[in-house]
């Protein structure tokens, strides 16, 4: 634009010309007349002048009106508020260009248009006088062609720019492609551990990389083409070719302006794309161990979790982000993906952790272990009740015993340690846990009932554990008793007394009168000296929980039989997923003790939460090991847990869309020690187990009184409660009435099974067996108006009946089924015709044909018994 008056301009902007004077002499320009002309770099100092009025710095327009693209950089300064007012920086200069790559690639007018609307929101927001912002509007148009000029040249330096970053993103680019290749080679030479090892800075970098690239990815395609073209562009037009050169001296100038880095790094990771993108597929070495989430699983496959959840998919197996899959589960996805799963088992490095040489300790003969198991009275608590009065009693605190599920008598041919444990359930479901600690199996036989279901569960319990039996032929002091029978009947069980050949001792006992059981004694202490049982008492102490319970007055008290080595008051006892320091140890008649060694039990303080019944109990030397160990052993617990929870949930889906309908037995069992507890959960859960129609669950258990919680619990689940010696109390008692939850007491295991099982049997669904009662066949087919199609019949066979359903076969297969309409002899209607009686029959619904057989049956209800 031409140069213009005072007055011109005045009527250009739209403010009155002694308005716009008086701004120029506030401008501080030297032009006083309305006829005076108005320079551009008049006008410039002008619109720097009115903006500093508003709070903008006009400095640069005033002193330096070359930079004015520059001042339109410091507006944008001003909006992210940045403080480089002393200089121009040309850290702001990037940002902007970079954030608008497409406006670069088009005409300069169109950038400067674009900046446009940015400054006027700015302006309106600080200004009120609307004239003067049309003025300076005016201006900025006036001005426009100007800047135009000023951004051609910053392009030029821009391009400067972007030669060095294209250079450094190359040689960037080509460093990548060299650790990428070795990454590769690694990769398919290194073991899995060590692999994730070498993979993990890689896989932060990746997960940088693809933050970067998202932020990116809008800029990405124009910056690159814009480059080019720009290049291109400025090669052709401007002659510029030589602003590559300082490009090709990449390195020091790169790192001077470290601001560059982000883009550097976008650029870079364009180019990774363009070089790492594998050919052939990486097959990756995959630990897998027993557990894992499906984010950490993605992770060590190098691969994005929502492909590694489309893969479990495709398996059928639903899984969200966070999920844990069990070991086999993830084994078959990354097979499937083509990777090469190395299965590593935890209890391998626990077992190294666990691990100690016994070899130098000296052994020495130990105790025997005995279990007592038979049927319900019988007389296994007599017997234990006898042996613990009458041989502990000499000596002991007053024969006064605690219950701790196991204690030691002294006899003359030496220690025998019996385990307290409630019958052969326990004894399985500690067996089962990988706990053997009984020796020797006494099973106990009523001479006056024989041998009974338990006798033969107990003896096949006892032989799957390959240890001996002692029979017990008890109440020898009845009347009616006869042990000979016993023998008789428990030979059928391949158990045979000695006397007639076998290996098994008989001993005639009383648990009444005490008959008998010294020779029992001996019995049990030939059989282990034949056995040669030995153990170290040297040594850190490793052995059995029998069971554990939470004592108010002393928390976590467990019974523990000590094995090998000696316990101690003081060590570090790691048990189950728990561990703690032996606060105080106490034998079976409350003793307070210092030590326990192999065969003994003792009851142990000191633990924080109760282990279950048959977990390992081991010493450790230090409690860093122990610590590490409970809480690998506590997060598997958990996973397995979340592992079972989700696949169980799965499964009942499954199972209960395919019965249509599963019927459960929802319990929330407590009971009064660990063992107890143990082995009535197993029971219960086997008796369903062997019928598919029940379900019984057990929605929760525990050790101890039942109190208002457990009553909320069983009331959300719909369950009922079971209390073993233990009682609910009364806050309890009051909510199982408000919410008709259900409280049962026992005291007997067989006979709270024996009531489940009912239970069980009134749930199921009955079961009916269909009866055929008669048979006849269609002789001839006739239309009566009044009843439709009658079809005259002779019974073959048994009855026919009027109201029971029925089936038309033709050639033996059944085409229709359904019932009698009518039942007609001569002309009467009749309830039943028999066999060799011809009859009408009309058929509802169904029009039958001359030689169709008309089968008629009953559904018979069976009794269901589990
Ligand atoms: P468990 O269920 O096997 O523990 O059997 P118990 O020890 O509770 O005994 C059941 C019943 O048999 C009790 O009433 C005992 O008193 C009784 N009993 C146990 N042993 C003998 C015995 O040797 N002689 C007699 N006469 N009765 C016995």
């Amino acid at each position: 634009m031409a140069e213009v008056t005072v007055k011109q301009l005045a009527g250009v902007v739209g403010t009155p010309v002694e308005r716009l004077l008086e701004q120029i002499k506030d401008a501080g320009l030297d032009i006083a007349s309305p006829d005076a002309l108005v320079s551009d770099s008049d006008k410039r100092t002008l619109l720097g002048y009115l903006r500093a009025q508003h709070g903008k710095d006009s400095n640069d327009v005033a002193t330096k009106p070359r930079r004015i693209a520059l001042k339109r950089k410091s507006v944008s300064e001003v909006k992210v508020g940045s403080s480089g007012r002393k200089t121009v920086s040309i850290e702001v200069r990037r940002k902007r260009t970079l954030s608008r790559p497409a406006v670069q690639s088009t005409a300069a007018p169109g950038s400067a248009e674009q900046e446009k609307p940015e400054e006027i929101t700015a302006l309106e927001k600080l200004r009120a006088d609307q004239a003067r912002r049309e003025q300076e509007r005016e201006l900025e148009r006036e001005l426009r062609r100007k800047r135009a000029e000023q951004r051609e040249q910053e392009q030029q330096s821009e391009e400067s720019r972007l030669a060095e970053i294209r250079a450094k993103a190359e040689a960037e680019a080509r460093e990548k492609e060299e650790k990428a290749a070795e990454r590769q080679a690694k990769s398919v030479k290194a073991t899995a551990p060590k692999e994730k090892k070498v993979l993990t800075p890689d896989e932060l970098q990746a997960q940088q990389a693809r933050e970067q690239k998202s932020s990116a990815k809008k800029h990405k395609p124009d910056f690159k083409e814009d480059f080019r073209e720009e290049l291109k562009d400025k090669d052709t037009l401007f002659g510029r070719k030589e602003l590559h050169i300082p490009g090709g001296q990449s390195g020091k100038r790169q790192k001077k302006k470290g601001k560059a880095t982000r883009r550097s790094v976008v650029t870079a990771i364009d180019a990774k794309h363009g070089f790492e993108k594998p050919v052939e597929a990486i097959v990756h070495d995959v630990t897998v161990p027993e557990t894992i989430t499906v984010d950490e699983l993605a992770k060590r496959m190098s691969m994005k979790a929502g492909e590694l959840i489309k893969a479990l998919m495709k398996m059928g197996v639903m899984a969200t982000i966070n999920q844990v899959i069990d070991q086999d589960t993830a084994v078959l996805v990354v097979e499937e993906l083509g990777h090469n799963p190395i299965v590593i088992n935890e209890d391998d490095y626990e077992k190294e952790l666990l691990a100690r040489d016994t070899s130098d300790l000296k052994v020495e003969h130990r105790a025997p272990v005995v279990t007592i198991m038979g049927h319900v009275d019988h007389g296994k608590t007599s017997l234990l009740d006898y042996i613990r009065s009458s041989k502990i009693a000499s000596g002991e605190a007053g024969g006064i015993t605690q219950h701790i599920g196991a204690y030691h008598v002294e006899t003359n041919r030496g220690v025998i340690t019996f385990l307290d444990t409630p019958g052969h359930a326990a004894f399985t479901s500690m067996r089962e846990r990988g706990a053997n600690v009984t020796d020797i199996v006494i099973i106990v036989v009523a001479a006056d009932d024989g041998v009974m279901p338990q006798t033969i569960e107990a003896i096949q319990h006892a032989k799957a554990a390959e240890v001996p039996i002692i029979i017990a032929v008890n109440k020898i002091d009845k009347e009616g008793a006869d042990p000979d029978r016993v023998k008789n009947e428990l030979g059928n069980y391949e158990v045979i007394p000695e006397e007639w050949g076998g290996e098994n001792i008989f001993v005639n006992v009383s648990a009444k009168t005490g008959q008998g059981i010294d020779n029992l004694l001996d019995a049990i202490s030939l059989t282990a000296e034949l056995m040669e049982l030995q153990a170290t008492p040297e040594g850190l102490a490793r052995g059995v929980v029998l069971e554990a319970a939470l004592d108010k007055g002393r928390g976590v008290s467990a019974t523990v039989l000590v094995q090998e080595g000696t316990l101690r008051k003081g060590d570090i006892m790691l048990a189950g997923e728990d561990f703690g320091r032996v606060r105080a140890m106490y034998d079976e008649f409350g003793n307070s003790i210092d030590s326990a060694g192999p065969s003994m039990p003792a009851l142990v303080i000191g633990l924080s939460s109760t282990p279950d019944a048959g977990d390992e109990m081991q010493v450790l030397a230090d409690e860093r090991t122990a610590r590490e160990v409970a809480q690998n052993r506590q997060h598997k617990a958990r996973d397995m847990r979340l592992a079972t929870q989700q696949a169980n949930k799965l499964e009942s889906m499954f199972e209960q869309m395919k019965a249509g309908e599963v019927k459960k037995l929802n319990i929330l069992l407590k009971a009064d020690v660990q063992g107890t507890l143990l082995a009535i959960s197993d029971a219960l859960l086997k008796l369903a187990a062997d019928n598919e129609q029940v379900d019984v669950r057990i929605v929760g258990s525990g050790v101890g009184g039942i109190n208002e919680t457990d009553i909320s619990l069983a009331a959300a689940s719909g369950a009922i409660v079971i209390g073993f010696n233990v009682r609910a109390d009364a806050a309890a008692r009051r909510a199982a009435a408000e919410r008709g939850v259900e409280l049962n007491y026992y005291s007997v295991i067989y006979e709270l099974i024996d009531e489940v099982t009912r239970a069980l049997t009134g749930m199921l669904k009955a079961e009916y067996r269909e009866h055929i009662i008669g048979m006849a066949k269609v002789l001839e087919v006739f239309k009566s108006p009044q009843f439709g199609q009658i079809a005259g019949c002779l019974v073959t066979e048994g009855v026919v009946r009027k109201d029971s359903p029925i089936r038309v076969l033709r050639d033996n297969v059944v085409i229709f089924e359904g019932e009698l309409e009518s039942l007609r002899r001569f002309k009467d209607d009749v309830k039943e015709v028999h066999s060799g009686t011809e009859c009408g029959i009309g058929v509802k619904n169904y029009e039958v044909k001359v030689g169709d057989q008309i089968e008629v049956y009953e559904r018979v209800e069976l009794e269901r018994k589990l």
